[in-house]
């Protein structure tokens, strides 16, 4: 789609730049303060970076070989062809921009085919090292939000260092929004994190389509994930729940659209999520669904959906930038309603 207004115009650009994710950094300009290195999420391991394009936010994995390159004064380059100026890198409080977004236990039991965490076991971080992390970023910007995640460790111990951490950081900083992307287990943990103080809760079904949900995340039960979040909408409030989905697994259009709604209903708000391909994922997602040759969504595809989840949203009376915390806040690797469109 191609539209003619300036909205229209970033709307598009950034689609582009996340179907290729890539960019390259002219010499000449500064790292310092604006590169990320993820260790969870879809880029863990990989070092990314997060550009402004007027109001919106994209980020990209570092490549020397990108097709899309930065150069010092800003311009943003495709194939040597500007297609953009005055293009701003955003600094990075922890993970992503405007917010210190922190790991609790950076490996994980399960083994999610499209996870650069899944089966490696992890030592969970301590925590006066993630409070301090937090003082630190708090001390060197203004206090932003703080969202906590985490893989899964052997003995479960995530769940309490969250309600831990997250009870520090409410008694210290009542008014400073949390967020908790963790894999939930019950009720109980939602309670133990609302008691906590937590705001806003990530419950990730990660995939579209049921079948393909089953060979990628073997040790995901669909229907309980559907039932923790309608828990956790009572508990958190209506478009406080929001689920990451990944797109580019194979999953058809319809299966997306279910999915968006079903979520939707249900007071959660989805986080359409392009698939991370790199090096370290490709072979487990090869065995898993029996194919090759995976490749980010479109950007033909990345808008239209992005606008179905606008009508889906404004229908069920749920906005996509309502939360404060996490990736709808952050937006730098999603078409965000309500940020981008
Ligand atoms: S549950 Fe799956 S997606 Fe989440 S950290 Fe573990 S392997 Fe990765
Ligand atoms: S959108 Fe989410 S996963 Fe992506 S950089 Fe932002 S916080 Fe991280």
């Amino acid at each position: 789609m191609v539209r003619d207004d300036v909205v229209g115009h970033i709307l598009q650009l950034k689609a582009e730049l996340l179907a290729d994710g890539r960019v390259r950094l002219h010499p000449g300009v500064s790292t310092i303060g604006i590169i990320s290195a993820p260790t969870a999420g879809p880029a863990a391991g990989e070092s990314t970076v997060f550009i402004r394009l007027d109001g919106s936010r994209v980020r990209l994995r570092l490549d020397d070989h990108a097709r899309v390159a930065l150069t010092a004064e800003g311009t943003l380059e495709r194939d040597g062809e500007v297609i953009a100026t005055g293009v701003k890198l955003e600094p990075v409080v922890a993970h992503c921009p405007e917010q210190v977004y922190t790991t609790v236990v950076p490996g994980c039991i399960h083994k999610c085919a499209f996870c650069a965490l899944s089966g490696h076991v992890a030592a969970a971080r301590s925590e006066e090292i993630i409070i301090s992390r937090i003082e630190h970023a708090f001390k060197s910007s203004v206090v932003v939000p703080v969202a906590l995640t985490s893989g899964v460790s052997p003995d479960g111990s995530e769940l309490d260092l969250c309600v831990r951490v997250v009870n520090r950081i409410k008694d210290k900083w009542r008014v400073v929004p949390v967020g908790v992307s963790i894999c939930i287990k019950d009720k109980k943990d939602l309670e133990r994190l609302l008691e906590a103080g937590c705001d806003e809760i990530k419950i990730n079904l990660e995939v579209a389509d049921p079948d393909i949900l089953r060979k990628v995340c073997p040790h995901k039960d669909r229907d309980a994930i559907i039932a923790l979040m309608k828990e956790a909408v009572e508990m958190f409030g209506r478009g406080r729940v929001c689920s990451n989905i990944i797109l580019g697994l194979g999953e058809s259009d319809q299966a997306v659209l279910d999915t968006m709604k079903e979520l939707a209903a249900i007071g959660v708000v989805a986080n359409l999520r392009p698939l991370e391909v790199t090096l370290a994922v490709e072979p487990a997602l090869e065995r898993a669904l029996g194919i090759g040759g995976f490749a980010r969504p479109q950007a033909d595809r990345l808008i239209r959906l992005a606008e179905a989840q606008c009508k889906i949203l404004a229908k069920h009376r749920l906005s996509a930038s309502g939360m404060d915390t996490m990736c709808s806040a952050c937006t730098g690797c999603d078409l965000a309603p309500g940020e981008d469109l």
